[in-house]
């Protein structure tokens, strides 16, 4: 099989009503990605995802340094083609942030077209674990600029649907209103679901440590990245002094930053996303680091579930997953969940073909 054409794509989706976490506010989902074409008509479809900012640094890397090294190659030599694009002409310039958030795209597309060409889902194709689906909890009902009222519906309803539980942003200018809002939330919910907080790195090491003992008596099931992601020093500190354990990954690139996080001991629940860590090639092997240290896997959902449903299903360790809806319409097999289950696909290929209609009506770029 011999790939012919490579055509990169922006989507901006737009999110309803608008998002904020401690440090991002969101009105549109973007899809920065890739259509890789085929001699035997097979196309891969790869994407990954951004506050729809800087999607068309992303696309232009695909575009200018990606492609030219896969026209004419076999989509089978993934593994050969990711090393040299990793270790190509971007080397210099990035091994981390756009660079690698290209070469997920990229990447995805490729394990996409082996998958179809098998006539397998990806998570069969890379060989099955969750034959019953996998567990989701839900993020979508604890944005940080959700009036205390709506956080408090949003919840109920959550865990009414079956969700294995709820996270909720904190990170607000005074953290006794984040007290208050996860105290209302636990008691909304009760003592059974699960409960998490995402601190989107807001904190410093002294609020993480008040604070996260404070948060305590609420039985979190984890403390999401409390600080700068660069600080693997400081969330070793959390790591030993806090009772709720440290869950991160969703702004770590690289298979070597998550073996110093692991190594060190400051990381609990690791939340390695495949839009980041340059794809599915280097996420498996994030996810063999993480089964040594026996370490969970709750990947964060920065393809909005789609690709890391996959993953999971295959993937021993892999726990759980996040479940955020905004853009699942524009898929021909979205992410679905029932009774708190992520549904397996079905289809041949990583789930990311989308529904032409909504490719027209979305594309920026
Ligand atoms: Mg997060």
């Amino acid at each position: 099989m011999k790939i012919t054409k490579v055509e990169s794509f922006v989507l901006h989706v737009p999110i309803t009503p608008p998002i904020t976490d401690a440090i991002n506010a969101a009105t549109h989902w973007g899809l920065t990605g890739v259509k890789v074409y085929t001699d035997e008509g097979f196309v891969g479809c790869g994407y990954t995802g951004t506050c729809a900012h800087g999607d068309d640094l992303i696309a232009a890397t695909i575009d200018r340094y990606y492609a030219p090294e896969l026209i004419g190659k076999d989509p089978f030599m993934v593994k050969e083609l990711w090393d040299a694009m990793r270790y190509g002409k971007m080397h210099w310039v990035g091994r981390a942030g756009i660079a690698h958030m290209a070469l997920a795209a990229v990447d995805i597309a490729l394990w996409d077209i082996m998958a179809k060409a098998a006539n397998k889902p990806l998570w069969q194709y890379l060989g099955g674990h969750k034959s019953k689906g996998i567990r989701a909890y839900n993020t979508n009902g604890g944005w940080l600029n959700w009036p205390k009222e709506r956080l408090l519906k949003d919840v109920a309803e959550i865990v009414e649907q079956g969700f294995a539980g709820v996270k909720i942003k904190v990170g607000k200018p005074d953290p006794r209103e984040d007290y208050d809002r996860v105290k209302a939330v636990r008691e909304t919910i009760g003592e059974q679901p699960i409960l998490m907080i995402d601190v989107n790195q807001q904190w410093n090491i002294n609020t993480a440590m008040t604070w996260g003992k404070r948060l305590e008596e609420f039985d979190l099931f984890w403390l999401e990245e409390p600080l700068n992601p660069d600080d693997i020093a400081g969330h070793k500190k959390l790591a030993d002094a806090l009772n709720v354990p440290i869950a991160l990954g969703e702004h770590v690139y690289t298979k070597y930053a998550f073996r110093d996080y692991m190594q060190q001991g400051a990381v609990e629940y690791c939340q390695a996303d495949v839009t980041r860590v340059a794809g599915i090639t280097e996420w498996l092997q994030v996810a063999g680091l993480a089964a040594a240290y026996d370490i969970p896997l709750c990947p964060h959902v920065g393809d909005m579930g789609q690709i890391h449903q996959h993953l999971a299903a295959a993937t021993p360790g892999a726990i759980m997953l996040e479940y955020i809806p905004w853009i699942r319409h524009i898929f021909e097999e979205p992410a679905t969940v029932i009774s708190g289950m992520y549904r397996l696909p079905e289809r041949p290929g990583a789930s990311t073909d989308i529904v032409p209609r909504y490719y027209d009506e979305y594309r920026v770029r």
